[in-house]
């Protein structure tokens, strides 16, 4: 049975009274159920983290970051039994695991590592002739960081990376259904010699033990990534005390094609940009917009394709596309499908549960929908399955105007071999990212984060420090005067 908290470098059970359960959505087997962290298990761990707080963040940046080479080499050596823990947990093809969540994870900590030695701001000088000005950047402090399900791994180490590596320590709650990996990684992080109470996680329900750390006097910052609902009362929470926020919120990533895009590359694109994750991915292509000659022969390729790939068992090196997480989300993406088929879309690929071996599975056919309006729920509202939805344009205005016609802004892809189509496309795209000819890669070196109602602050790359910690100007007066010029504001000359 897993115990649901590891705080000040020891694991404990949770003593919530809810029961936490972890399922393989492949076919419902549950990996394990224990009971969950409560507000008091929180309250140890945030207390841990401060007690940790004092030491850790007078380290020399060398010595945080040996520590994290450390820990980059220890997951290097685990990496396989992490894989298989995230493909059985997230129902995650071991292929995406093996390749993606776990070498983007390991290398994540690698940048860290080295962003560790490198925080920057300006030159000290004398602005006005008589004072040095020093910029330091601090630790903010105890950071509570909450992450969702889709990448439990990878978003762990999103939140806990940059903070540490700043030198805060931190109390993470990763999602209840996905947090075997979370606590391997802290086991991880201790067997690296990173000391006891730097890094602590909590595992419990967002209202009981996710609340109770956003609202703990002692922790100064949240760190948030989940959906903007829940972002929302994040935020409420955090103003009662003044707390610093980072959120990184849902998606709703257009993909604009122009008529001169390549369309092999467009379709393929589109089918490996929406599908990756099973389309659980905040900046998963959602919502392809293809301008008008290309229409036909885009929705073809792409429904043919989407056919085509695999579904099935998720230990199987040739399984393309595993189950959603759970059932709730496979019957939240069957019911964005059927909402949209009763309002007059059509459903060109897919649009249903597969039956037979399959069918104990949380699994959804990859789900190719065209004619939905502008203005359905279908095109407006973050699906988070292997969903997407294409609607044609006709002139390019209309085709930027529709693709920013969201109240989200985290990611975003166009299509074209016109050079100017593409620079025109990536200065008015409001999004955190935007790709021209490709959708998903991302990088440690480059930030994360998101436009509007899909949060802001930045994971990842030394944009991340901005977050993570507070600019402290010192001033340190160079004249050795006891009446100095400014003085006048207040005496009359000469005193
Ligand atoms: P969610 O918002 O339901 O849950 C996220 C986390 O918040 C979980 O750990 C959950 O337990 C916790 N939580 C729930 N209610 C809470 C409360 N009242 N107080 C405190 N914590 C609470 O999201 P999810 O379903 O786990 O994940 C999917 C969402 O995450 C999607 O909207 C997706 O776009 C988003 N996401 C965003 C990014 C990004 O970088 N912007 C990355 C991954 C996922």
């Amino acid at each position: 049975m897993t115990d649901a908290v590891f705080a000040g470098g020891s694991a404990s059970p949770g003593q919530s009274t809810t029961v936490g359960i972890v399922v393989n959505p492949v076919d419902g087997t549950v990996l394990d159920s224990f009971p969950l962290a409560s507000a008091g298990d929180v309250d140890a761990a945030v207390r841990a983290a401060a007690r940790a707080l004092p030491e850790w963040s007078a380290l020399p940046p060398v010595e945080r970051s040996s520590a994290l080479l450390r820990l980059a080499t220890r997951l290097q050596e685990r990496a396989a039994e992490y894989a298989l823990v995230e493909t059985r947990q997230a129902g995650k093809p071991i292929r995406l695991t093996t390749g993606f969540d776990i070498p983007g994870s390991i290398d994540n900590v690698a940048f860290f590592a080295g962003a560790a030695r490198n925080l920057d701001g300006k030159a000290a000088t004398e602005w006005d002739g008589d004072h040095t000005s020093v910029i330091r950047r601090e630790p903010v402090g105890v950071v509570g960081s909450i992450a969702p399900w889709n990448y439990p791994l990878q978003m762990a180490m999103w939140k806990i990376l940059p903070a540490v590596a700043a030198g805060n320590t931190i109390v993470l709650k990763p999602a209840e259904i996905t947090p075997l990996t979370s606590l391997m990684l802290a086991e991880d992080c201790a067997a690296a010699g990173i000391p006891a109470g730097v890094v602590n996680v909590v595992v419990g329900t967002g209202p009981e033990a996710g609340e109770a750390l956003i609202s703990h006097p002692d922790v100064a910052m949240v760190s948030f990534t989940g959906s903007t609902g829940v972002g929302k009362r994040v935020m409420q929470l955090a103003t009662e005390s003044v707390k610093r926020v980072h959120l990184e919120l849902g998606g709703k990533a257009p993909f604009v094609v122009f008529d001169d895009a390549d369309l092999e590359a467009a379709v393929h694109g589109a089918v490996a940009g929406s599908l990756i994750n099973t389309g659980q991915d905040c900046t998963a292509a959602t919502r392809a917009y293809v301008q008008r000659p290309l229409y036909d022969a885009f929705i073809a390729g792409v429904a043919d394709l989407f056919t085509g790939i695999r579904l099935g068992d998720t230990e199987d090196p040739d399984t393309d596309l595993g189950p959603l997480v759970s059932r709730r989300q496979a019957e939240r993406v069957a019911g964005f499908v059927e909402r949209a088929r009763r309002d007059g879309a059509r459903v060109l690929a897919g649009g249903r549960a597969p039956g037979g071996d399959l069918a104990a599975g949380a699994f959804y056919e990859p789900t190719v929908v065209v004619d939905a309006a502008q203005d359905s729920e279908i095109v407006r509202d973050e699906v988070f399955g292997p969903v997407l939805a294409v609607l044609p344009f006709d002139s390019d205005d209309d085709g930027l105007r529709l693709a920013n016609d969201t109240v989200y802004g985290l990611a975003a892809s166009a299509w074209t071999t016109d050079i100017f189509r593409g620079l025109r496309a990536q200065r008015e795209i409001r999004a955190g990212t935007v790709w021209i000819n490709d959708h998903i890669p991302i990088v440690s070196e480059m930030p994360h984060g998101g436009f509007g109602q899909s949060g802001f602050g930045k994971d990842m790359s030394t944009y991340s420090f901005d977050e993570y910690t507070h600019i402290k100007h010192v001033s340190l007066d160079v004249t050795g005067q006891a009446r100095k010029p400014w003085h006048r504001t207040i005496f009359t000359e000469p005193t």
